[in-house]
């Protein structure tokens, strides 16, 4: 297990095969990660990779569950087959994550994500770790994965326009920012220093109207950075 062969340390395998003869296993260089949702259970999934082939052949490089559980079915550098539009197969990772965003219609869900019962926080968690697993796993070849709203994306933001609901609205309002904020630096105190400083010198040019505002804005920076200072214990 290692960034070279694509699989995750730490986590369970149950492997499939490359779906893209075009591209040879190991050498599909990932540009984007795109999220699902299974519309059904992970065991499912994980029962079709065990039989493949030749029943199925799971076409994603992750499978996650409510629980959290990560599993990996194919490594980083193969390609899989997970978004039926543009040129995806041959330059991103699929994640799966378990639940239904709308009724699958064929059978009864056993519940429907929403505001009141949303994503598990569990299984966010789990699916953040794989997204900074991919990233980091990319930058260390040298390779640049500028991570933001349109490289960490749905597949319902590829513009298949049968997947309107995968993953879905609330994914969209519940988990990317999360997501996305994972990989966002941490403020320290040395940023608001800067900001302050910055905002000084700024202020030799203003107007009187703009100094007002500018005083106001420092005001409030003032009263977060002495809560770091206080949450942190910093002097
Ligand atoms: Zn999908």
């Amino acid at each position: 297990m290692s960034i070279q062969d694509g699989l995750m340390p730490g986590i369970e395998r149950r492997l499939t095969g490359v779906i893209n003869p075009s591209i040879p296993s190991g050498s599909m260089w990932p540009k984007f990660i795109v999220n699902h949702i299974m519309q059904g259970y992970q065991s499912t999934m994980i029962n079709w990779a065990d039989q493949r082939p030749p029943v199925n052949i799971i076409a994603v490089h992750f499978s996650i569950g409510r629980t959290g559980r990560i599993v990996q079915h194919k490594s980083i550098w193969d390609p899989g087959y997970h978004v039926a539009w543009g040129d995806y197969n041959s330059n991103s990772v699929g994640i799966e994550h378990e639940g239904f965003s709308v009724h699958p219609g064929a059978y009864a869900p056993d519940y429907i994500y929403n505001v009141e019962r949303p994503w598990p926080t569990v299984m966010i968690d789990a699916s953040i770790a794989v997204h900074k697993w991919v990233v980091e796993a990319v930058r260390t070849y040298d390779h640049t994965f500028p991570v933001g709203p349109h490289t960490i994306i749905g597949h319902n933001e590829t513009g298949q326009p049968d997947r309107i609901h995968d993953p879905g609205q609330l994914w969209l309002a519940q988990v990317k920012p999360l997501i996305l904020a994972a990989f966002a630096p941490p403020v320290t105190v040395d940023d608001f220093q800067r900001g302050r400083t910055e905002m000084y010198e700024a202020m030799m040019t203003m107007t009187f109207n703009q100094t007002v505002e500018v005083v106001a804005l420092l005001q409030a920076n003032q009263t977060r950075l002495e809560r770091l200072r206080n949450d942190w214990g910093i002097r």
